[in-house]
């Protein structure tokens, strides 16, 4: 029978150090908030190899005392809880004493430390938690600790690591989560020698963003403050127009601690509805605080999860608090605003203030399809010429003149530089001269059927296409009738989104790049930086070609020939964001890329297209060959001529 024994203390504490110390970003997390728990004003991080190598912080807080150094390394050792019942008001941020005992058990430790008010500092040098000889040292009053080597006695959880860039940017999300939780304190963060950011400390939350993530960030935000009962909530959230490819860079704090929570995250988003693109996300640093009985943030010590006791009043709370402020904005506050600017513009609109115009646009009308006035009456008489009025307002609805052309029609779109080759069906009748029939050879038939009166021809289309596609409306459905006497409504983007993405996933080659004619910068969240950067390769392969800019920014030298230049950033923060969501399941990553290379090179709703392009489409929606957007939406919907019979009580 084996017998029972007591594990001996080093393998004991190689167990705890398992649940702590998971990655060297844990061991910064740690070792901040006990220089935070010490007062500390300013705190100095650096690291080296993502900090699996060097791990250093410097603080100047309370110090520790020369005697009590080794205690402090001891499992179970705080200065911070004392009893059970402090656990239901845990005040500062680290609380289970054994910190520092598990980072030490797995890694070769120095501290430096001088208690405020002592003479001497004192130094310790552990060596996989083994503690030397304390010994007295000249230092400043504070504490240094610096973490070598992390991992080097359990080659087991040094496999697990990435490599350093990823590594090293967990490490720098954790130092960017806690600047923005403590204005108060200056945050100092060194990479490989080279400095990632340095808060002031000045108390200011913007500050705080300003520095740890990025002057065009901070300058895109509205400062939002409000409350519901005893939920507070205070911060900045993007302004509608810089909605960003990802959520990447929306960040909650509840009661001072770094969460994840879908909650928090649906609250904010409720609040934008309607004023906020879709596929574009809002971005913020909120901070939520309310009582200590109202939160659980215990679910899991290490982890960033917390439980509300009342869902509704914290999702309310932000939601109000948010919506306030985003109309508050759109409020003319003095002459010269434009009162809900954002609610009025089209895509294109957006399009042009927000991003960098870089593809010239084919002038409007210069393909076979003829722009005619959106009313309603017009949509049926697709050949007439009297109703082919030019114009170029934004409402203007294209119409494919079918019987114009007998030969395929190359069209290339002006949004995307695609070309599209497109054969009017064979058996239309022409309504009126071919182009290049010779003069005063018109066929006789076709010169009779020239309408004295054009509204007369339209009445009595011969046709014997399976499907004539009428027009657009809404800039956004394509309305087309076939020979079954149905009509048809098409979702013009989510077909083409179903068309890019079968094409994509079909291909096995590199896609087409585009050099852009300016690189584009992309400031990343530390999570998704670090994506990229492992991705690089596969990223060409998508026709992004990256390079790491440093400090969390990555540069954008080419995007695939059929991404918009403008929407190079955006897409790129879409796909690192699902590739660092993705790292354990590669092919389903990889779907993911797809289905947004497939969305942003898909024609939107909202935009302009040519009717060839969109006629092109519905000959793939009638065809049976595209039933569903990668999302699973359906991509037509069916009106039987029944259907609109009932609709007008015909039937
Ligand atoms: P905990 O933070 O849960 O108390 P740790 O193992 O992280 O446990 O730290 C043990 C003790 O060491 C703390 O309670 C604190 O008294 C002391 N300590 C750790 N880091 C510092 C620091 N940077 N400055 C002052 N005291 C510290
Ligand atoms: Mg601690």
């Amino acid at each position: 029978m084996p017998q029972i024994q007591c594990l001996p203390p080093h393998v004991a504490d190689l167990i705890a150090a398992g649940e702590v110390v998971e990655r060297p970003a844990s061991v910064m997390k740690e070792l901040l908030e006990n220089a935070i728990d010490a007062g500390a004003s300013a705190v100095a991080a650096e690291i080296e190899h993502g900090g699996l190598t060097y791990i250093r912080i410097t603080d100047n807080g309370c110090g520790i005392a020369a005697e009590q150094l080794p205690t402090a390394f001891l499992r179970h050792a705080t200065s911070k809880l004392r009893a059970a019942a402090d656990l239901a008001a845990i005040g500062t941020l680290g609380f289970r004493g054994e910190a520092l005992a598990a980072i030490a058990a797995v890694s070769r430790v120095d501290i430096f430390s001088r208690a405020v008010g002592a003479d001497m500092g004192a130094s310790l040098h552990l060596e996989g938690g083994v503690p030397g000889g304390t010994e007295p040292t000249g230092c400043p009053e504070g504490t240094t600790i610096c973490v070598r080597d992390l991992f080097y006695n359990t080659p087991a959880r040094m496999k697990f690591m990435k490599k350093d860039s990823a590594e090293g940017a967990a490490v720098a999300g954790v130092v960017q989560h806690l600047a923005l939780s403590h204005p108060d304190v200056s945050f100092k963060l060194l990479r490989d020698g080279q400095e990632v950011f340095h808060t002031p400390g000045d108390g200011q939350l913007l500050s705080a963003v300003y520095a740890a993530m990025g002057r065009d960030f901070a300058l895109s935000l509205l400062p939002i403050s409000g409350s519901g009962g005893d939920v507070r909530v205070e911060g900045f959230v993007t302004q509608p127009l810089s909605g960003h490819g990802s959520r990447g860079k929306q960040v909650f704090f509840v009661n001072g601690r770094f969460v994840k929570s879908q909650l928090l995250t649906a609250a904010l988003e409720e609040a934008y509805k309607n004023q906020l693109l879709k596929g574009r996300f809002p971005g913020c640093v909120l901070h939520v605080t309310l009582p200590a009985g109202m939160v659980d943030v215990n679910v899991h010590p290490a982890k960033t999860v917390v439980k509300f006791v009342s869902d509704k009043a914290v999702f309310d709370a932000v939601y109000y608090t948010v919506l306030d402020a985003l109309n508050a904005e759109k409020t003319p506050k003095k002459a010269g605003n434009e009162p809900e600017f954002f609610r009025k513009m089209t895509a294109q609109e957006f399009k042009a203030r927000t991003a960098p115009a870089v593809e010239e646009k084919k002038p409007l009308g210069s393909f076979s399809g003829r722009p005619v006035a959106p009313a309603t009456k017009n949509l049926v008489r697709d050949s007439v010429p009297a109703m082919a009025q030019r114009s170029h307002s934004a409402e203007t609805v294209y119409v494919r003149d079918v019987a114009a052309e007998d030969k395929p029609i190359v069209t290339a779109s002006p949004l995307t530089g695609r070309t599209y080759e497109i054969t009017p069906p064979e058996k239309t009748a022409p309504s009126r001269p071919r182009p290049e029939a010779p003069r005063g050879e018109a066929p006789v038939q076709e010169a009779l059927d020239m309408p004295a009166e054009p509204m007369q021809q339209t009445m009595e289309p011969v046709r014997e296409a399976p499907w004539r596609m009428v027009g657009e409306v809404l800039k956004t459905y394509i309305i087309c009738e076939d020979d079954q006497d149905t009509v048809w409504l098409i979702d013009k983007h989510a077909a083409h989104e179903r068309l890019r993405f079968d094409a994509l996933k079909a291909n096995t080659q590199p896609l087409m790049a585009q050099p852009l004619l300016t690189p584009v910068t992309v400031e990343l969240e530390p999570e998704s930086y670090a994506a990229v950067l492992e991705n690089l390769t596969l990223l060409q392969e998508f026709g992004f070609l990256c390079e790491d800019f440093g400090g969390g920014t990555v540069l954008i030298r080419e995007v695939p020939s059929d991404i918009l230049a403008a929407d190079a950033a955006s897409t790129l923060e879409e796909l690192a964001q699902k590739l660092a969501l993705g790292r354990t399941d590669p092919a389903a990553a990889r779907d993911e890329l797809l289905h947004t290379m497939a969305c942003k090179s898909a024609i939107k709703a909202g935009m302009t297209n040519d009717a060839a392009e969109l006629a092109a489409l519905v000959e793939k929606v009638q065809s049976g060959e595209i039933l569903y957007c990668p999302h699973g939406r359906p991509v037509k919907y069916k009106l039987s001529k029944y259907d609109i019979e009932k609709m007008f009580k015909r039937a």
